[in-house]
């Protein structure tokens, strides 16, 4: 760092989108981190979600149709990539600045070589009133049964599932490369016998492909201790090709559940959580604990910006506010550059501050365009979910 300069301007700039300047961060005077920073509507930075391949064995077509996602796509090339350290030191800024969960994903993650090396650094990291993060993964599952062990021994506290339906066809032709649902079924499996727990099941829902896979997911968790999720299809990136016509508003999926398997709401565990719970209702309709709860993810039919606490590292170190953004900030170049922590830090605050992102609740509207002449929006592959 040049201390003798008055004051040092780096632009941050999203070359991969080949973005113009997301803006400029002057370091003459540094923003300290304090454990709590605010955005332009007030909301809190909690939670970082870190994607740590943008590569995937799976092509779900609500996320890497195979046709876009050939052999020829330009994946990141290693040299890209951030490297374990680089994370770590990105990740305790955020710590600093109060961030208190990070979940690591992808593309696949458990595709990133030595991955529980990265988990261990990570759960080494810290809150500004000294408590360990909340650490977690979410997995296609396909390597789970692998490695479920050492990603316990590491020190992932939590882990996410994905998993789109029971029957194999059904699941197989969603996943797109033909991947047996048994093998995600035996990795949860994995999973729980080594103690990751509570795993949580998401389930994308489109209609018309999954839906009739809906009651069968219910019936086949209730009772496990597993929470099962459903996620209504989202119009993320620029490929997948989303219809409002496939999304399955999750008010139906209440409504379909309740013919069946008595609901009752239940209250959000913690501020700013996606998703809605509801819990298994015993006769007298209280809540059945031993039956357990799901819950319903309603980016779509029930924007939930405003209590969006959630900030999104890319596999090479571009930091996205939003996950329907089309512009990253290049935290790379600082942590490649001369920067120290406190400069990093401080280009931290100074990007959450100026946040102002809502998507899903203009969605639809015309201020819901993404910034910066309808660039196109980064995908869910690149960023994580
Ligand atoms: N590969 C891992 C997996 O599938 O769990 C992690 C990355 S994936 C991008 C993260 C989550 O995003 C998954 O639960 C996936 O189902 C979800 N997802 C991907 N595309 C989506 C879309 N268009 N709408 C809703 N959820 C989506
Ligand atoms: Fe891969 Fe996950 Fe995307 Fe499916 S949702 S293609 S498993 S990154
Ligand atoms: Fe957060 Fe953007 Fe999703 Fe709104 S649309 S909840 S701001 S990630």
């Amino acid at each position: 760092m040049a201390e003798n300069s008055p004051q040092r301007v780096i632009p941050l700039i999203d070359q991969r989108a080949r973005a113009p300047s997301a803006g400029a961060l002057t370091f003459g005077a540094l923003t300290p981190a304090t454990g709590l920073l605010t955005d332009r509507r007030g909301r809190a930075l909690r939670d970082l979600r870190i994607s740590v391949t943008d590569r995937c064995n799976f092509r779900c077509s609500y996320c890497m149709p195979k046709d876009v996602f050939t052999k020829d796509y330009p994946y990141l090339p290693h040299s890209a990539l951030l490297t374990f350290e680089e994370i770590t030191r990105i990740a305790g800024q955020f710590a600093a600045h109060g961030v208190q969960k990070i979940r690591l994903t992808g593309g696949e993650p458990l595709l990133r070589k030595n991955i529980e090396i990265l988990i261990a650094q990570l759960a080494a990291l810290h809150t500004p009133e000294g408590r360990t993060l909340d650490l977690t993964l979410t997995t296609n599952g396909s390597l789970l049964k692998r490695k479920a062990a050492a990603l316990k021994a590491a020190g992932l506290n939590r882990l996410t599932v994905s998993l789109d339906g029971l029957d194999d066809a059904v699941f197989r032709a969603m996943n797109d490369v033909n991947f047996p649902v048994q093998d995600v079924l035996d990795g949860i499996a994995a999973a729980q016998a080594a103690g990751l727990g509570p795993i949580k099941v998401n389930m994308v829902v489109k209609r018309g492909t999954n839906d009739h896979q809906i009651l069968p997911m219910a019936r086949h968790f209730r009772g496990t201790g597993i929470v099962l999720r459903f996620i209504e299809y989202m119009d993320v990136g620029a490929t997948n090709g989303w219809r409002m016509n496939d999304v399955l508003p999750s008010a139906e999926v209440i409504a379909l559940l309740q013919q069946e398997l008595p609901l009752i709401p239940l209250e959000a565990a913690q501020p700013g959580e996606t998703a809605q719970r509801w819990g298994y209702a015993d006769g007298r309709g209280g809540h059945d604990a031993v039956a357990g709860e799901i819950g319903v993810i309603s980016s779509v039919t029930q924007a939930f910006c405003s209590d969006c606490n959630r900030a999104r590292l890319s596999t090479e170190g571009q930091l996205y506010l939003c996950l329907f953004a089309s512009q990253g900030h290049n935290l790379r170049d600082l942590v490649r550059g001369e920067q120290s922590d406190a400069e990093l830090a401080s280009a931290i605050a100074h990007i959450w501050g100026e946040r102002s992102d809502r998507y899903s609740e203009l969605r639809g509207s015309e201020a819901a365009a993404p910034p910066g002449d309808g660039k196109r929006r980064v995908e869910m592959s690149y960023i994580g979910g």
